[in-house]
């Protein structure tokens, strides 16, 4: 089974699903019953995770505009895990 997307005129857009390759170009609304316009669309767009697409973004917007930076950037080193504190010194 296929996802495909239409769009109602009065109603907006809805899914439905059916076997690949059988939608037609127009599908009856299921809420008005009027003729809805098939709408193609890529799939699964909007799976992807928040910080992948700001990475994917980032990636992007630095091959035209690449960041300027005047220092090397330092990150503060992480603390220790807390039970690392219990385990046996030499
Ligand atoms: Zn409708």
């Amino acid at each position: 089974m296929a996802t495909y997307e239409y769009d109602c005129p009065r109603c907006g857009r809805f899914e439905t699903h059916q076997p690949m390759g059988t939608a037609p170009a127009s599908h009856e609304c299921r809420h008005c019953g009027r003729p809805a316009r098939r709408i193609f669309s890529a799939p699964h767009l909007t799976a992807v995770p928040a910080r992948l697409a700001a990475a994917l973004d980032r990636a992007e917007r630095s091959g035209a505009e690449p960041e300027v930076v005047t220092e090397v950037p330092r990150r503060k080193p992480p603390e220790p895990h807390p039970s690392l504190s219990r385990l046996p010194r030499p």
